[in-house]
This record gives structure tokens, C-alpha cells and sequence, in this order.
């Protein structure tokens, strides 16, 4: 059997696309692992229109109800492997399943960025954390601190007060570079201590997380004790899967997929949408996300049908 259209990635990008495919009648499938995407990570959204103040788990589950209102397939896998074989595309999953389809939608979001530290990849789940809505709560009334001084820094420090002790802030600029607005709150939140101007040079414990080493010395101590640490530093591109040659996608020098209007990136069939996609600067949002998602499901039914004139 051959797809129109296999859509990878759960997110907003993705379920929207899949909203559209529905509506355009294109027999298609979502390839993910998982459901909602990043966007499901986040405890608050307040800024998409319609729902003044909603949990991204939330939210993201009415995306998925509707997408699979239209009975789209879902396969719960990763994608491993893209080839081209004349017109069809070749997808193998990583049980090393082979799914044949006309066009694919790419909506593959971004990975969190690490810092790169001694330490870090130890105590992964075991303090060390990129999830404060996942593991936020496992730290109640602990001492915890967050690395970071961005839009997700600040919200995930504002969160996790209403659950730790005392939250330490760790940002290696003298100011944040988050929404004012939430600095305004931050500045409320006296659980939060601010370090500015310093970094995080290694993470110890026994078994679990327990002290952090610092680049400069805090309050003259050069270490902290706490419980658990949670790395919101920004994001990269998702690249967990291989092009087979000849197939080679144009990225900028940031790792994004680079895509036009139409959002159809250099090869043909192929289409890029959501946070994937170039450039690296560009707003990341949900929003624009399921714009993309949408504008992409509309040309990969035009490039179906052979479409030019306008739908
Ligand atoms: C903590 C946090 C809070 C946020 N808060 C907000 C907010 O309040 N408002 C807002 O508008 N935005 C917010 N964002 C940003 C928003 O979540 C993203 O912009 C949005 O999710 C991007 O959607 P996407 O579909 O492009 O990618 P994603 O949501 O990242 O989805 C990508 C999907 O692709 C899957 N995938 C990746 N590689 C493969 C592969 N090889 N095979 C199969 N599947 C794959 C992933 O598992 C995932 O399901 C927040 C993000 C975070 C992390």
C-alpha cells in the first residue's frame, strides 16, 4: 500500500497538518512517539487564541481529539530512515518497518540543548531533568535550581515554586532574556533566587543529584546543594533520522530545514513545518507551528493533484 501523505512528528505542526489532510481526503498516517509534542511539556499556555489560560497537556489533547476524529492512522514509532525510489518515498521506522508514501510532511520540532557538563548524562533522570511539567513534581518541597535565563527558564522557575522550597536560577548573562512579563512575575516569586553571571560547571551527587559547582562563587560559597536540577537552555534542531543519497536536504548553518512559502523544502514531495524549519530565530510557537502545519498539508494536496490554481 502506498500513502498520499505521511505526516512525522505529533506535535501542533503535525496534528494540524493532519486536520487539513483529513479535510482534502489524503489517505495518511502520523508517525511519533510523542503525543502533543514539546508543546505538551508546557504547564500554561496563555497566549493561544480561544483559551485564555490552559495546560499544554490540555490543549494538545484536543488537537489530537480532533485530528483523530477524521481516523487518520497513527503509528506509534520513530522514523529512521528516508529513501526515494522514483516517485515514492520509503520510510523505515526504527523496528525497521518500510511505510511507502507520495509526499511526507517533516514536523519534527526540536531537542532541548544540553549544557555539556561533567555530570549531566550521569544523573540524567535522577535530578537532572529538561521536563519541569514531567518531573517538577517529584521535587516538593526540595531545593532545586534551573539553568537558563529565557522565555522557558523563567516560566519553568515561576512553576516549580509553587512545588519546591527554594529555586535557584542560574543564568550565565548579567540580564535575562525572557518576555518582561515574566521577568515582572519573577521578580514577585522570593523562592526564586536570582544568580546571574555564572554558570554551572559540574553536577554531583551519590546516586542522585546533590551539588552543583559553580564557575564564580555565590554568596562565597563555589557549590550548591540541591536535589535537582532542570536545564531549560534553548533548543536544537531534531535530526533523528537519515536521508539515504541522493536525497539531501537544504538546512541553514543551524540545522534547519530550509522551506519556502509553500512550506516545500528542496526536495520534491517533501515538506517541512513547525519548529523544524528555518530560521533558527523565527518565533516558535504554537501558533506557528499549526499555521505551517496547515499551509503544508494545503501544498503537499496541491503537489498530489497537481494543483496550481488557488483551493
Ligand atoms: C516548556 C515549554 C513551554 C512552552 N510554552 C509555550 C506556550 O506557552 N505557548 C506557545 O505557543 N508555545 C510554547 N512552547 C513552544 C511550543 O511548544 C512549540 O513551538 C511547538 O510545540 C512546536 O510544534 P512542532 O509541531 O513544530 O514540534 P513539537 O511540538 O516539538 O513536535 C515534534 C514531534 O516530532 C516528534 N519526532 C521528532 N523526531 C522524530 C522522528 N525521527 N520520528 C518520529 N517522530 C519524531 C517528536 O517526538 C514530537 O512529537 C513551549 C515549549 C516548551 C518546551
Amino acid at each position: 500500500m502506498i500513502y498520499d501523505l505521511i505526516i512525522i512528528g505529533l506535535g501542533p505542526a503535525g496534528l494540524t497538518a493532519s486536520i487539513y489532510a483529513s479535510r482534502y481526503e489524503l489517505k495518511h498516517a502520523l508517525i511519533g512517539s510523542l503525543k502533543g509534542g514539546t508543546a505538551s511539556e508546557s504547564h500554561l499556555v496563555e497566549n493561544y487564541p480561544g483559551f485564555e489560560s490552559i495546560s499544554g497537556q490540555e490543549l494538545m489533547e484536543n488537537f489530537f481529539n480532533q485530528a483523530k476524529k477524521y481516523r487518520p492512522e497513527f503509528l506509534y514509532t520513530k522514523a529512521d530512515q528516508i529513501s526515494k525510489n522514483k516517485n515514492v518515498f520509503e520510510i523505515r521506522t526504527n523496528e525497521g518497518k518500510i511505510i511507502k508514501t507520495k509526499s511526507i510532511i517533516l514536523a519534527l520540532g526540536v531537542q532541548h540543548r544540553a549544557l555539556c557538563i561533567p555530570g549531566e548524562k550521569k544523573f540524567l533522570g535522577r535530578g537532572v531533568s529538561y521536563c519541569p511539567t514531567c518531573d517538577g513534581p517529584l521535587f516538593k518541597n526540595k531545593i532545586i535550581a534551573v539553568a537558563g535565563g529565557g522565555d522557558s527558564a523563567l516560566t519553568s522557575a515561576l512553576y516549580l515554586s509553587k512545588i519546591a522550597k527554594k529555586i535557584y536560577l542560574i543564568y550565565r548573562k548579567e540580564v535575562f532574556r525572557a518576555q518582561a512579563l515574566w521577568q515582572t512575575k519573577l521578580e514577585e516569586e522570593k523562592k526564586i533566587k536570582k544568580i546571574l553571571n555564572n554558570q554551572i560547571k559540574e553536577i554531583k551527587g551519590v546516586g542522585v543529584v546533590n551539588e552543583i559547582i559553580l564557575n564564580k562563587p555565590y554568596q562565597n560559597k563555589k557549590s550548591l546543594k540541591i536535589n535537582g536540577l532542570f536545564i531549560e537552555i534553548g533548543v536544537i534542531p531534531s535530526k533523528e533520522f537519515n536521508l539515504t543519497p541522493p536525497l539531501k536536504l537544504k538546512k541553514d548553518s543551524a540545522g534547519y530545514i530550509i522551506v519556502n512559502y509553500r512550506q516545500e523544502t528542496n526536495i520534491s514531495g517533501l515538506f517541512a513545518a513547525g519548529d523544524i524549519t528555518s530560521p533558527a530565530d523565527k518565533l516558535k510557537q504554537i501558533i506557528t507551528a499549526s499555521a505551517e502545519g496547515a499551509i503544508s498539508a494545503v501544498n503537499a494536496y496541491r503537489f498530489l493533484t497537481k494543483r496550481t490554481t488557488r483551493i
